[in-house]
């Protein structure tokens, strides 16, 4: 009788199991389903993902359109929700928050926001134009035929967004006309060798070249007049700060956090009123080794500043760039095996390759991953080529990027920063964590990634290279700083440049640059310091959950086995109680 017992119960649990597979294979049909709908919706993803298809005409960004946008993602909420949440696998869970939250993102930004109104520089077809010729989908012919077919619309698309603006910011104005000037390259001789080679009829050339030269006049038409708005000392601009209320919204929904924003502006703050005090110490105990000859400043942030500027001279040479970061990385790999801090798959690739360096750029690495559609596994490790800048120029990248700082940076995009976050990423099998990644997950983990690294004796406890991670993360608490102080309280530029100078001892280059970037952008400067924070803590409660079975190396296996979702929802998995 028992054995019955026990024998039924078993089958009534298959039974469940069962219908729960089920209900995940129908929620795996909704995903493709989803995806494809947006995608058609919008063909600049599409051709960014390397999707394959919708890549004949671009969305035309008028009225109609973005009211349709509207409803297509409160249609899609409603139908996410009858899926049975509760019923659905682990993985699946973390899924369906990641997809509710995203669409009601998208929702937020066109119903609430409004960016498509007040951002001249979101319509550009440059980049899609550049993908449909040189992304790997079809053969040459075919892809020349698909963009022939796109830039029709070149015309149709520039008229819409310019009737679509209302009051846009003069910063986002001033960007989108450098980027569509930018477009217009795209046009160019590259273009012109691949539709010589091509076996495309000459009726068929003609076409094309035909439509090449509308749509640049189109996108000529708009930076003219955009230019003029610009130069009209009547034209009544828009302020680029959107204040705190609509902060602190896009704060949350982007992010994916608990936190207000003001709570991380103030958490900013002590982390770097801490720092400065940890490198006051540091400064002091090495004065004596780099201070030779020079009078000791009495200002506490005048000696850290003097001793940054004598260690950031031991740099490596202009040539060696590349050599050095390849080994670093290399170094990175066999540290993080030896000390056990990840079941490190060492085949899974990652690639290093070099990169020229935009002229106003100060990024020396950055990590790239190939389109979520094409599936692969690599990972890229972009190196600067700066061999050819000229001297002055790369002497001051070189100082920012001394020997310490460089370790930091190849940490913090390689291993087992970006790079092998990447990797791990590409491990779990569902795209809607590829296609719709979180960015302060993905930032907070390089950031986090810095701190662990050093915890475990990278560096060797040198004060050097502690002074240099201070200066690192000053330049991450700013960020913070920098972008709630602009958008919410009102800083000024000439606040922020003596927050960055005075304060976080940037590079005169970076300066501007940062300032720049905070008109253009809201919030996305704070996915840095937040995204670490939220690591952190979840690291702590994870320990205590643990207990003595907690293993920092077990940590890193099961945070990043979710792939690039929001810490929140893996933090809600790593902490329930079933684990
Ligand atoms: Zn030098
Ligand atoms: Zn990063």
């Amino acid at each position: 009788m028992r054995k019955l017992l026990l024998l039924s119960a078993l089958l009534a649990f298959l039974a469940v199991q069962a219908q729960n597979n089920q209900i995940d294979k129908r929620f795996d049909d909704f995903k493709v389903q989803l995806l494809d709908a947006c995608w058609k919706r919008y063909p600049e993803y599409a051709i960014y993902f390397g999707y394959g298809k919708y890549y004949d005409k671009p969305a035309i960004p008028n009225e109609q359109y973005f009211k349709g946008n509207l409803t297509f993602f409160r249609q899609w909420i409603d139908s996410l929700h009858k899926v049975p949440f509760q019923k659905l696998s682990a993985n699946n869970q973390v899924s369906y928050r990641i997809i509710e939250n995203q669409l009601r993102l998208f929702e937020w930004q066109i119903g609430t926001l409004k960016i498509h109104q007040w951002n001249p520089a979101s319509y550009n077809i440059g980049n899609q134009c550049y993908l449909l010729y040189t992304q790997n989908y079809a053969p040459l012919e075919k892809k020349l035929e698909t963009l022939s077919a796109f830039l029709q619309f070149a015309g149709q698309y520039y008229k819409a967004a310019l009737n679509t603006l209302d009051r846009p910011t003069k910063e986002h104005t001033l960007a989108a006309i450098s980027q569509n000037e930018g477009a217009l390259t795209v046009f160019g001789k590259a273009l012109t060798d691949s539709i010589n080679d091509s076996h495309l009829s000459p009726v068929q050339k003609d076409t094309l070249q035909r439509r090449i030269d509308g749509a640049q006049t189109a996108i000529k038409e708009y930076i003219a007049a955009l230019k003029s708005m610009a130069s009209d000392s009547n034209y009544s601009f828009r302020s680029f700060r959107i204040g705190a209320d609509l902060f602190n919204q896009k704060f949350q929904r982007e992010i994916v956090t608990d936190y207000t924003a003001k709570e991380i502006f103030d958490k900013a703050i002590v982390a770097k009123n801490e720092y400065h005090q940890d490198m006051f110490k540091l400064a002091n105990q090495l004065w004596p080794k780099y201070g030779n000859g020079l009078v000791k400043p009495t200002d506490s942030l005048l000696l850290i500043k003097a001793v940054i500027d004598k260690i950031s001279l031991h740099h490596v040479a202009q040539a060696n760039v590349f050599d050095t970061l390849n080994s670093q990385l290399k170094a990175m790999k066999r540290f993080i095996v030896q000390k056990d801090l990840f079941d490190f798959d060492t085949l899974a690739p990652i690639i290093v390759r070099k990169k020229p360096a935009f002229s106003s750029s100060v990024a020396m690495a950055s990590a790239d991953f190939p389109s979520p559609y094409l599936k692969s596994t690599a990972a890229y490790y972009n190196i600067a080529d700066i061999s050819a800048m000229p001297p002055a120029k790369a002497e001051s990248m070189l100082r920012e990027n001394n020997n310490y700082m460089l370790q930091i940076l190849t940490i913090h995009e390689g291993v087992p920063g970006h790079c092998l976050q990447g990797v791990y990423n590409t491990k779990s099998p569902d795209i809607i964590k590829s296609v719709f990644r979180n960015g302060p997950m993905a930032e907070g983990w390089a950031v986090y990634s810095e701190r662990m690294m050093l915890e475990n004796g990278w560096g060797n406890d040198s004060p050097e290279m502690q002074l240099m991670y201070d200066k690192w993360r000053l330049r991450v608490a700013c960020n913070v700083i920098v972008d709630y102080g602009l958008h919410c309280l009102n800083y000024s530029k000439d606040d922020v440049i003596k927050l960055l100078r005075n304060e976080a001892f940037q590079e005169e280059a970076e300066l501007e640059e940062k300032y720049q970037r905070a008109t253009l952008s809201e919030v996305q400067l704070c996915y840095y310091f937040t995204g670490a924070t939220e690591i952190l803590t979840l690291r702590e409660d994870y320990k205590k959950k643990m207990g003595a079975k907690y293993r920092l190396k077990d940590f890193h296996e099961r945070f990043l086995s979710y792939g690039t979702a929001p810490v929140k929802f893996i933090r809600e998995r790593m902490l329930s109680k079933a684990l």
